[in-house]
């Protein structure tokens, strides 16, 4: 993938706001005015891109109606639900503004912190990510959801408490830089962090569900791990599989040499007899796997060599 712009025209408005939805038909009226509130306030150009995810309720008349009215307001639609992660990443493509703010449609998410979030990047932060101290969720989501923050902060190793908050806000240049696939919305602070980012977060307002309901059940918590495994696979072992599966294939062989050494030793000195030692085969077993995985890593390394030089960088600003 060739280097993208990195920095917007200097006819750009000052503000993109970023909405994704999926049968909110609802909300939609009320969190316009709401953003075209503070934008008074701003005063300053803007646009509101909203995508709607393929809404089977009245979503999409509600936003062709705010079209027609605003100017300001930006439509892409669906041909069906292709997910979160997809809403946002088309959005990050035609967002112009200096800055992007993404904000969830229901509500839940103040538009009265955009001026605090966008201050908050101030000339240190690339992107700020809202943290909802204070959920207004039922417990069946808020205690999972501090579990999957917790391992993922550690996994990542990024100190924050809300990877998942839809209210964030961007500097134009990380936008246009991250790839939001699959299901990965959930790690963008991540995903701008091995960017070279500098990633921060700010605690923000959180409200309860107005109306509608959540659009992701239970399956999130499993979804959301097995993407932590291909986030960290994607962005931080792609460039380097043998660091992963050598240094567990090492190990796994080690334990097993170790073993079986030992049960050789005491076989030679006649003190065991090694049909009756099942550890013996279980020795045995960990250097397979071990020279699996280290097998496995060196495949990777093969594979991952012929993409070496693309992507693996991401330039702050050229001087010419
Ligand atoms: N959303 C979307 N596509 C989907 C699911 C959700 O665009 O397939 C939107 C949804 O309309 C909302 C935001 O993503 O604006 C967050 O979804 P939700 O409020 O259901 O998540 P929760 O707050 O329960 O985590
Ligand atoms: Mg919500």
């Amino acid at each position: 993938m060739a280097v993208k712009k990195t920095s917007p025209a200097s006819t750009s408005p000052y503000l993109t706001v970023v909405v994704p939805l999926y049968n909110e038909e609802e909300s939609l009226r009320e969190l316009h005015g709401r953003i075209v509130d503070v934008m008074k306030l701003i005063g300053k150009p803007y646009e509101i891109i909203f995508v709607d995810d393929g809404s089977s309720d009245r979503s999409f008349q509600v936003l062709t109606d705010l079209h027609a009215k605003h100017k300001e307001v930006k439509v892409i639609r669906f041909r069906r639900n292709f997910g979160k992660s997809a809403a946002l990443s088309v959005a990050f493509k035609e967002a112009a503004g200096d800055f992007v703010i993404t904000m969830d449609a229901d509500l839940q998410d103040d538009p009265a912190e955009i001026p605090e979030l966008i201050a908050a990047l101030g000339e240190t932060y690339d992107l700020v990510s809202g943290w909802k101290k204070k959920r207004h969720d039922p417990l069946s989501k808020t205690i999972p959801s501090r579990f999957f923050n917790f391992v993922t902060g550690k996994m990542t190793g990024i100190p924050i408490h809300d990877f998942n908050c839809g209210l964030k806000a961007y500097r134009h240049e990380v936008v246009k830089q991250i790839t939001v696939h699959g299901e990965l919305h959930r790690y963008i602070p991540a995903l701008a962090h091995w960017a070279g980012f500098r990633v921060t977060e700010k605690i923000v307002q959180h409200h309860p569900r107005k109306y509608g309901r959540t659009k992701f059940g239970i399956s999130r918590f499993f979804n959301g791990f097995l993407d932590l495994l291909t986030v960290l696979f994607t962005t931080r072992y792609i460039r380097k599989p043998l660091h992963l599966f050598g240094v567990w294939g090492m190990v796994s062989f080690l334990v097993g040499a170790l073993i079986d050494i030992y049960l050789s030793i005491e076989w030679f000195a006649g003190r065991t007899s090694l049909s009756n030692r099942p550890l013996f085969m279980v020795g045995f077993l960990f250097i397979i796997i071990g020279i699996q995985f280290v097998s496995i890593g060196l495949l990777g390394e093969m594979i991952s060599r012929h993409e070496r030089d693309e992507d693996t960088y991401s330039i702050r600003e050229t001087l010419k």
